[in-house]
């Protein structure tokens, strides 16, 4: 009998004292089977899990890798601010030097409230859009992911009725579907969240159009309601700016977290003059979220942010990274959809209902040494280089040969059948 490997073992023991024995989107339960669950190390774009391989890893961690794992300079401020105080009785004053560096660099902030996941700030947002106003109503994009509080977490189970009211959907980029919903609202319109662009697990990812972005804001202008973005995925991914600034269509509020402090816990919440009023009239809080030690590394972030070539850089990988793959994939005749932007793509096959041939492909790839995800967005490093791209292309033209020759013989995914045929 084959001994058990590292990654049994520790699934063994999580079984026993953790839940599901791993919970959320680190679980393993909706990827292939031969998709480890723990990793022992990172460091730039690579980790290792506990069986000892290595991969070049495409999902930097869900987003918060951005200039590659361990970074010494961003690490260094880290530690060096947790040699002078981390989580004190009151805030360090570099808590303020990031909210200026925040203000002056975001355009359309004029105030920061940090906390330390993403959820934290985009249930703030809500919250604060509800104080300002006096009203309940929030408009959601279909599908959009906010996070995990009871308001916005994917699963019903375990929230109430209540937690799920006074919220109005519409269809991204759909600018009939969102006036309906505002027009459904009537008197009680609070704001509207939505992420700057469409990045739905599973399905084609959308970039917005300018009108779109700008009909909500028209919306929140005319009605006096508050226009939140959700820019913890998209963060300083696709822009230096908030995205939506970019467009034409400043938000009141937007929900950074992630790539913010490059993988130490931070996250915050931003807004224009206009929306202070609501964030200064509600309680939020916690433990955690005044460490200074993440904020030290925040500053070092956003440093780079301003002054480096570190945005071009990604977007350059992502082209050729795009390109290579496209390549491949037509040569060896299938039907491969790259989309989103090339700094956050998500991968697709062709007559692929139960994305059978999307996990036998991914599992290829792990086999060869590279980490991709078969229904979730993927992300690009700044520790990327020409040479990750070349390694990529190689084991895709190895995992898209054994596809083509497996193909016909593939069976149902039945991880994945029951789930997506309910949805
Ligand atoms: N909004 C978006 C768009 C996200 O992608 C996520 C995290 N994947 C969140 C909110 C929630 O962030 P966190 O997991 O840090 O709470």
């Amino acid at each position: 009998m084959a001994a058990k490997t590292a990654d049994a073992t520790w699934r063994e023991r999580a079984q026993r004292v953790v839940p599901g024995g791993m919970y959320g989107h680190l679980s393993t339960r909706l990827l292939p089977d031969s998709y480890p669950q723990f990793f022992e190390r990172s460091s730039g774009t690579r980790i290792w899990d506990v069986n000892g391989n290595e991969y070049v890893d495409y999902m930097c961690a869900f987003g918060p890798n951005l200039f590659g794992y361990g970074d010494a300079e961003i690490d260094d401020a880290y530690i060096a601010q947790l040699g002078i105080a981390d989580t004190m009785t009151g805030p360090s004053p570099v808590l303020v030097k990031l909210a200026e560096a925040l203000v002056a660099h975001i355009s359309h902030a004029e105030w920061a409230l940090f906390c330390k996941n993403g959820t934290d700030a985009t249930t703030a947002a809500v919250m604060a859009a509800r104080a300002a106003t006096g009203r309940s109503t929030i408009l959601r994009a279909r599908g959009s992911y906010h996070g995990t509080s009871p308001w916005c977490t994917p699963l019903q189970a375990g929230t109430t009725k209540e937690d799920r009211s006074h919220q109005i959907y519409f269809d991204f980029n759909d600018i009939a579907s969102l006036a309906a919903a505002a027009a459904e609202a009537g008197p009680d319109l609070a704001g509207i969240i939505a992420t700057p662009l469409n990045q739905h697990a599973f399905l084609t990812q959308q970039l917005p159009t300018a009108e779109y972005a700008k009909a909500a804001r028209k919306i929140c202008d005319e009605r006096d309601a508050y226009l939140i973005t959700d820019e913890v995925r998209t963060g300083f991914r696709c822009s230096r700016d908030g995205l939506w600034d970019d467009l034409g269509a400043p938000p009141d509020f937007s929900a950074w977290g992630k790539v913010l402090a490059n993988g130490h816990s931070l996250s915050v919440l931003l807004g224009s003059a206009r929306a202070r009023a609501g964030a200064e009239a509600i309680f939020v809080t916690g433990s955690f979220w005044f460490s200074a030690a993440p904020m030290a590394a925040a500053l070092v972030v956003l440093r780079r942010i301003r002054e480096t070539p570190y945005l071009e850089t990604i977007e350059r990988i992502g082209t050729q990274l795009r390109t290579g793959l496209g390549e491949v994939a037509s040569r060896h005749g299938v039907g491969f959809e790259q989309s989103g932007p090339v700094t956050m793509p998500l991968w697709k096959f062709a007559d692929d209902p139960d994305l059978r041939a999307g996990f036998f492909w991914c599992s290829e790839m792990l086999r060869r040494g590279i980490y991709t995800h078969p229904w979730h967005n993927m992300f690009i490093n700044t520790a990327m280089s020409e040479q990750t791209v070349a390694a990529t292309i190689v084991a895709a033209d190895g995992a898209f040969g054994a596809l083509t020759a497996s193909r016909s013989q593939l069976g149902p995914n039945l991880k994945l059948s029951a789930l997506l045929s309910r949805a």
